[in-house]
């Protein structure tokens, strides 16, 4: 049988989650089935994870004043005009490449840019939106409202985006399903924590509390610095990590970085608390390095990587209780929820954990043995694969 080319959309080339969440996929993909071809949005970390993964990777770079158009904040007259100004002759261009890569029988997009990339460029192809994140208001969701009759199938990253799908666009409902997203369990499960510790300078042997995630304004880590300060004062010897940087290239980011330091350092936390900046290769030995994880999300988070992960590096892992997390996490058993923006709770919950070495391991136990049944890369990449056949047609992999 020849594998079915399927090309896939990603307008950034940063890895997040939505981009780990893919390098997962593909990973898994069974090839003798399926020919991928990736396309994103410009250079960068993710291009080379896929050709690490021996896959054929174009840059369609995206004029600069479409990429840096974004949802989380105001986009100004000026800035709609030059994005509009730069679409057309761009969205020439991509078509006529699409065109070139034939026969494709499946365009698997990711992202909203690429979403309504893909309505236009798909040709003869199917087209399956992978939703990752709650319907955009403004242009964009007026956009892809026009656009979703061009998907021949939709599946959102948990239940709660799916609802918020379907909520917004009623006439998607019939063809939205879910999958939740996978995790490379033996690479989390062997990362080398003291190896960690050693190359960051991190404290040997000290208890230490770790957020990992992009900086973003929702990632809530003025919430986890502020339940830190309060930690701290009950228990000296604890320290904490923050792993990550600010990696979209969507105006209104920025800077954030400097802004948490700032704040980290004004409430005299500084010989307490580190900032490491992106980990991309020794990504899991930065969970091995932990002894708690903590998510923090002050928005409802679409689905929540960063938790599945540390569950599958052995980590106890509180989490903020809104979005997809609430369908991972249940309180108690495999993790420890608090209310997203709450830093008493928060507080709370960390020294809780660190008192209570039991219920660490119980949890992380759990974590463990449940991140294997629901959240494998290889049954994530069965449920989409059985997806694409239903689409597509043709023999079940
Ligand atoms: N991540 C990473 N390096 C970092 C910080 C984060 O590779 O320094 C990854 C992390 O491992 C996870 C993703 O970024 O896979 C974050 O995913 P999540 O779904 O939690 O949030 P998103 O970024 O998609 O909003």
């Amino acid at each position: 049988m020849t594998p079915r080319r399927i090309l896939y959309l990603n307008p950034s080339a940063h890895l997040g989650g939505a981009e780990r969440s893919l390098v997962g996929l593909l990973e898994a993909l069974d090839r003798r089935a399926f020919e991928p071809l990736a396309a994103l949005g410009h250079h960068g970390l993710l291009e080379n994870a896929l050709r690490r993964l021996g896959i054929a990777c174009e840059v369609w770079p995206w004029p600069p004043a479409l990429l840096r158009y974004g949802r989380y904040h105001a986009n100004s007259a000026a800035a709609k005009i030059s994005a509009l100004a730069q679409l057309p002759s761009y969205a020439v261009r991509v078509r006529a490449r699409a065109r070139a890569l034939a026969p494709l029988a499946l365009v698997h997009s990711n992202g909203i840019k690429s979403h309504l990339l893909g309505a236009w460029i798909k040709g003869g192809a199917k087209l399956l939106w992978h939703v990752r994140d709650f319907p955009p208001a403004g242009e964009a969701g007026r956009l892809l409202g026009a656009a979703a009759r061009r998907a021949d199938g939709v599946v959102a990253n948990s239940y709660a985006v799916a609802q918020a799908w379907k909520a917004r666009y009623p006439r998607l409902g019939g063809r939205i399903e879910v999958a939740h997203n996978g995790v490379n369990l033996p690479q989390f499960a062997h990362g080398q924590g003291e190896l960690f510790r050693q190359r960051h300078q991190l404290w040997p042997g000290a208890p230490l509390v770790g957020m990992i995630g992009v900086l973003a304004p929702w990632k809530g880590q003025e919430i986890f610095i502020q339940a830190a300060r309060r930690v701290l004062d009950v228990r000296p010897d604890t320290r904490f990590l923050i792993v990550g940087d600010d990696v979209y290239d969507t105006a209104g980011h920025g800077g954030r970085r400097q802004e948490l330091e700032r704040m980290a350092a004004g409430l005299g936390l500084s010989d307490a608390l580190r900032f490491t900046g992106f980990v991309d290769e020794e990504i899991a030995d930065a969970y091995a390095a932990l002894d708690l994880a903590v998510h923090a999300s002050t928005r409802p988070e679409p689905f929540g990587r960063v938790v599945i992960e540390a569950m599958a590096a052995g980590k106890p892992i509180i989490a903020a209780d809104d979005g997809g997390v609430p369908e991972i996490i249940r309180h108690g058993e495999n993790g420890w929820l608090t209310p997203p923006g709450d830093v008493e709770a928060l507080a709370l919950a960390i020294l809780k954990l660190l008192e209570d070495q039991d219920l660490r391991a119980k949890l992380a136990g759990r974590a463990k043995s449940d991140v294997k049944l629901n959240y494998s890369a290889e049954s994530h990449a069965l449920r989409i694969q059985a997806i694409y056949n239903k689409i597509i047609g043709g023999t079940p992999v």
